[in-house]
C-alpha cells in the first residue's frame, strides 16, 4: 500500500501514536537529565514533573479517540490485508501497547509506582548493610503486585503467571521457550568455565589495572565512538554513575558511561556496550515514523543483543584491539605501553566465577541470569516465600558458580531491579547473549571478510548489516520471528557456546 493511498483513520492513528511519543520523548529527557546533570536540589520538582507526564501519557495511551482510531484500521481489510505490512503491524502493536495501559487498575498502578518509590529507598539502606530483613517485607508487597499485575495481564491456558510479567519486556517469549534453552545452556558453561579454572592459564590481569587519567580515556573513548559509527552529531556521550542509553527523539540518542582511573577499559566497554543500544536506535527509522512501532525497539532482548555483540563479538576481539591499540598508545600514555595486541586481548577476556553480575564476564554472565529467572519464576508461581530468597539465593549461586555467598550484599541485594517491581527483566539479558551470538555467525557467514573489516577499523558493512537485518524493521515482527527471518533457525544455545569456546580456549589453552 503506497503511503498517499493510507486511510484517513490510519493518518489520524499515527499522529496520536506520534504524540505519545513526544510526551515520552520528554519524559525520557527529564530521566536522562536526572542521572546526568540535574542538581539534587531539585529532585522533588523533577518527581512531580514526571509523574505528572506519566499521568499525561496514560491519558493519551487509554484515550477514546486512540481507542476508536485503532478500531477503524482493525476493522479496514485492505490494510490488514498483509500481516507483516507496516501499517498492520503498527496496528498490532499499538493495539498491545493499549490493551498494556488498560488492563492495569489505576489503582494497581499507582500503588507500583508508590511502593517501588519506598521499595528502591528501603533496598538502598539494606544493601550497604546487607541487611535482607530489612528489605523482606518490601520484597513481599513487590511480589504481591507483581502478581496481581500478571493476573491482569492474564497468560496463555498452557502458560503460566510469569509469562504475563516476561512479556512486557520481551513480547511473545514465555518460560515454555526460554527454560529448555536455559536449562540446556547452564550445564555447558558450567563445563566449560571447570575446564579454563582447573585445566587453564589463566591471563595476566595487569593491563587492566595501568592509570590512564580521565580526560585522556574520554579522548579515546570518542575516537572509538566515531569509528564504529556511532553518530555524534545526532548523539552525545557523558558520564553517569551506571551507564545507560537512552534514545530520546529522531536525531537524537543519548549514551553514557563512567571513568575509573585504574580501569580504563570499563569506560571503554560501557561505552561500545551502550553505543551498540544507541546504534539500534539510530537505526530505527524515526525520521519517517516517530511514534509508530515501525519505529521502535522490538523487545529489551534484541536491544541487548545489540549491545553485546559490540561490547564482547567485536570488542573483545583479537582483531579490535590490533586496530585500536596504536590508538591507545597514542590516545592513553605511556602506562599502556608495555603490553601488546594479545596481552590486552587476554586480559579483557578473562573469564572466572565472580558475585556481583554486573561485573561478571562473558562466559559466567549467563549464569548469574539463570539463577535469578529460577527464583522469580519460584516467587511469582508461589512456590517459594520472599522470606526464604536468601537461603534459595546461596544455594543456586553453589550450584551455578561454585561460590559460598559472604552476605546479601554479594548476594540476593545487589541488584535494584525487585525493589521497583522490574520482575521478568533479568531473562532479556541472557536472550540477548544468545541473540547476538546468532545474529553474529549469521552475519560472519555473509560477511566472511568481518575479521579483516574489524582489524582495519572498517565498521561501517557490519553497522549496515545490523541496520539493514534488525534496526530497520522496528517492531514489525516478534524477536523470535526476526531471529528466524535473519538467521534462518529458531533461537539456539549453540552459536554462544560456539563463540565462548573458539574465543577463550585458545586463551586458557584448554580444549572445552
Ligand atoms: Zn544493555
Amino acid at each position: 500500500m503506497t503511503e498517499t493511498a493510507l486511510p484517513a483513520h490510519f493518518a489520524t492513528l499515527c499522529r496520536l501514536a506520534r504524540d505519545i511519543a513526544i510526551l515520552e520523548s520528554v519524559q525520557a529527557l527529564l530521566a536522562w537529565d536526572q542521572e546526568t546533570y540535574m542538581p539534587p536540589g531539585a529532585a522533588a520538582a523533577r518527581a512531580e514533573q514526571k509523574g505528572f507526564l506519566a499521568g499525561l501519557i496514560h491519558e493519551r495511551r487509554t484515550s477514546p479517540q486512540l481507542d476508536e482510531a485503532l478500531r477503524a484500521c482493525e476493522a479496514d481489510a485492505d490494510l490488514m490485508a498483509d500481516p507483516d505490512s507496516p501499517e498492520a503491524a503498527d496496528v498490532r502493536e499499538l493495539r498491545r501497547d493499549v490493551n498494556l495501559a488498560t488492563r492495569l487498575p489505576r489503582a494497581l498502578v499507582e500503588e507500583l509506582a508508590r511502593t517501588g518509590a519506598q521499595a528502591q529507598q528501603v533496598w538502598k539502606q539494606a544493601r550497604e548493610q546487607s541487611d535482607f530483613a530489612l528489605f523482606r517485607p518490601w520484597l513481599e508487597r513487590m511480589i504481591d503486585l507483581s502478581r496481581q499485575k500478571a493476573a491482569c495481564y492474564g497468560w496463555a491456558d498452557d502458560g503460566e503467571p510469569y509469562d504475563a510479567l516476561l512479556d512486557e519486556f520481551e513480547p511473545g517469549a514465555t518460560c515454555r521457550q526460554i527454560a529448555p534453552l536455559f536449562a540446556r545452556l547452564g550445564p555447558r558453561l558450567t563445563e566449560l568455565i571447570q575446564a579454563m579454572s582447573t585445566r587453564g592459564r589463566a591471563p595476566d590481569d595487569r593491563p587492566l589495572h595501568i592509570h590512564v587519567d580521565t580526560s585522556r580515556q574520554q579522548r579515546f573513548v570518542r575516537i572509538v565512538l566515531e569509528a564504529i559509527g556511532f553518530d555524534l552529531t545526532r548523539g552525545r556521550i557523558d558520564t553517569a554513575v551506571h551507564p545507560f542509553c537512552e534514545g530520546l527523539a529522531p536525531g537524537d540518542t543519548r549514551l553514557t558511561t563512567r571513568y575509573r582511573e585504574h580501569h580504563f577499559t570499563d569506560a571503554l566497554y560501557a561505552a561500545l556496550h551502550e553505543a551498540g543500544h544507541g546504534m539500534y536506535e539510530q537505526g530505527l527509522p524515526k525520521e519517517q515514523a516517530f511514534g509508530r512501532p515501525i519505529a521502535q525497539a522490538v523487545s529489551l532482548g534484541i536491544h541487548e543483543s545489540q549491545s553485546r555483540m559490540w561490547e564482547n563479538q567485536i570488542g573483545r576481539s583479537r582483531e579490535f584491539w590490533s586496530w585500536a591499540l596504536p590508538i591507545a598508545r597514542r590516545e592513553l600514555g605511556s602506562a599502556i605501553e608495555p603490553f601488546d595486541v594479545d596481552a590486552i586481548y587476554h586480559a579483557v577476556n578473562i573469564a572466572r566465577p565472580s558475585f556481583i553480575r554486573v561485573e561478571a564476564d562473558e562466559a559466567t554472565y549467563n549464569l548469574h541470569i539463570m539463577l535469578r529467572f529460577d527464583i522469580e519464576r519460584a516467587l511469582i508461581a508461589g512456590t517459594l516465600a520472599a522470606g526464604d530468597v536468601p537461603a534459595a539465593w546461596n544455594e543456586a549461586f553453589r550450584s551455578y558458580l561454585g561460590l559460598d555467598v559472604p552476605d546479601d550484599r554479594h548476594g540476593c541485594l545487589q541488584d535494584v531491579h525487585w525493589s521497583f517491581g522490574l520482575i521478568g527483566y533479568f531473562p532479556t539479558y541472557c536472550l540477548g547473549n544468545l541473540y547476538a551470538a546468532q545474529l553474529w555467525a549469521a552475519m560472519r557467514a555473509e560477511l566472511p571478510q568481518v575479521d579483516q573489516l574489524i582489524a582495519q577499523g572498517q565498521f561501517g558493512p557490519i553497522r549496515q548489516w545490523l541496520a539493514s537485518k534488525v534496526h530497520v524493521h522496528g517492531r514489525r515482527y516478534r524477536a523470535s520471528e526476526l531471529c528466524r527471518r535473519v538467521t534462518g533457525q529458531d533461537l539456539s544455545i549453540e552459536p554462544l557456546l560456539d563463540h565462548l569456546r573458539s574465543r577463550l580456549g585458545p586463551i586458557y589453552d584448554v580444549r572445552c
